[in-house]
């Protein structure tokens, strides 16, 4: 059989299951994970190899209404996912009653041409009774090539999905070595991983205001030396996130560290540092600055 090979965009609300997902796909963690609306804001590639197949899967962030220069920029990373796209999977979360969210997200699958799936999330959570009103629905809303109930937590019905992705996607070579599973260098999913962690240990407006910076990673003969800056916009929010005697700033540290330390395979030596730039979600040079792929630019033309 001929290998098959191509770009399968994720799309959906916020909190859909778009980034646990990608990454139960592929085996391994290449995005980060919470129960926080927003928590991906780049466009992340997992990529899955089958032994007839590499299917490129793009996580986006969650599609929401504009409010700050961060939604702007999180939204235009959903738009640049679609480009030259082979599949579109639109993912929602079948535990949540339709609503005005959902048939935003609708609107930007009418604007794609191609390929079609639509997914129903958290199957391993809802009465299967109220699948088939919400399938109903959805092919009123739109007409989808497929519809497929899984569950991105569990599995369930995901060796079905990556079979229909296979069906459908062009004869070609792969586009990443066999041995890839992301595009995100490890540097920038070190930070992520940092974030998650801050995301995952704070609340209320904490978790949305925080970015974070890898300065430095050196690659030594037996660990990987890591020092990253977390940044948060307001004086109060850097005393929550440093914690009573630097007990918060350690936690996140430790959990950071041991989490990285199982995805790398080595010994990480982790710095962290908390600072304050004010509204840097408003601000589109700061947003644009603490966008991976842009500092990967940056890096690449040093
Ligand atoms: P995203 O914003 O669409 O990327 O969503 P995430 O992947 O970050 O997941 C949001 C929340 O939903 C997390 O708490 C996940 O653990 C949870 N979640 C995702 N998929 C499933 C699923 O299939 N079943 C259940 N029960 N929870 C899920
Ligand atoms: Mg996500």
């Amino acid at each position: 059989m001929a290998f098959k090979s191509g770009f399968v965009a994720i799309l959906g609300r916020p909190n859909a299951g778009k980034s646990t997902l990608v990454n139960t796909l592929v085996g391994r963690k290449v995005a980060i994970v919470s129960p926080l609306p927003q928590t991906t804001r780049n466009r992340i590639h997992g990529i899955v190899n089958r032994e007839n197949a590499q299917i490129v899967l793009i996580d986006t962030p969650g599609i929401h209404k504009i409010g700050t220069a961060l939604d702007r920029q999180m939204m235009e990373e959903v738009e640049q996912a679609l480009d030259g796209i082979d599949i579109l999977c639109l993912i929602v979360d079948a535990m949540v009653d339709f609503g005005r969210g959902d048939r935003y997200a609708l609107d930007w699958v009418r604007k794609f041409q191609g390929t079609s799936f639509l997914l129903l999330n958290k199957i391993d959570r809802i009465p299967k009774e109220r699948l088939l009103p919400l399938i109903d629905m959805y092919r009123r809303e739109h007409e989808f090539s497929e519809i497929i109930p899984i569950s991105a937590l569990t599995s369930d019905g995901l060796a079905e999905l990556m079979t229909l992705h296979v069906k459908k996607l062009p004869e070609g070579q792969p586009y990443f070595p066999e041995d890839q599973f992301t595009d995100q260098p490890e540097r920038f999913l070190a930070a992520e991983l940092v974030r998650e962690k801050v995301l995952a240990n704070t609340r209320e407006e904490v978790p949305h205001s925080v970015a974070v910076l890898v300065d430095g990673f050196e690659e030594g003969a037996t660990l990987i030396r890591i020092s990253a800056t977390i940044y948060v916009e307001r004086d109060g929010q850097k005393g929550i996130v440093i914690g009573a005697g630097g007990s918060m700033l350690k936690k996140v540290g430790t959990e950071a560290r041991k989490e990285l330390e199982r995805l790398l395979g080595t010994k990480i030596f982790l710095e962290l540092f908390v600072k304050v730039q004010r509204n840097w979600r408003d601000n589109p040079a700061l947003v644009r600055q603490f966008d991976w792929h842009r500092q990967l630019e940056q890096l690449s033309k040093e």
